[in-house]
């Protein structure tokens, strides 16, 4: 009877363990991330199979896999090269992290308000093009995002929603 529930209490904390590994893995290997091609040297949004990261982080180090990738629309596939440079920094690329970094510190160039707390479940920033136009985030695939927060000016939500409302 103790020696069952020992193994019964031992059985649970390795599930414990393993089911925390796993979503440890998948919350560090989900969302769309930008990279720079090793193949190309251009820049590539890659989504990574978050969910095989989580499996196999249940038995040893996780490898994520590359579900998806920008630049295989004209190319099947590819050698990979970029999972080296994502496995060693995965926080880096992560595109919220990238618009996170780039709002931080800015104002609205409409109101002139700053963007000092970034909400991006609602109330999204959006940006403005050199031509004046108010953006959002979706309407830019993510692989250009570094050529257009060179020419882009942050814009608060409460001026997106002024801008595109009708009454
Ligand atoms: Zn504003």
């Amino acid at each position: 009877m103790v020696a069952d529930l020992v193994v019964a209490i031992f059985a649970l904390g390795l599930l414990g363990l393993a089911l925390r590994r796993a979503g440890s893995a998948y919350l560090v290997f989900r969302g769309t991330r930008v990279i720079t091609c090793p193949g190309t040297g251009q820049h590539a949004a890659v989504d990574l199979a978050a969910g095989r990261a989580a499996l196999t982080a249940v038995f040893r180090a996780p490898t994520p896999g590359l579900r998806d990738c920008s630049r295989w629309t004209g190319q099947t596939d590819c050698n990979r090269e970029c999972l080296t440079q994502i496995r060693a920094s995965p926080e880096e690329g992560l595109v919220r992290r990238i618009l996170t970094k780039w709002y931080g510190g800015k104002s609205c160039v409409s109101c002139g308000r700053p963007l000092a707390e970034i909400h991006w479940t609602r109330r999204k920033p959006c940006l403005m093009s050199p031509g004046l136009r108010i953006l959002e985030w979706k309407d830019i695939p993510p692989e250009t995002i570094p050529r257009v927060l060179e020419t882009h000016g942050p814009v608060c939500w409460n001026c997106f929603v002024a801008e595109t409302r009708t009454w």
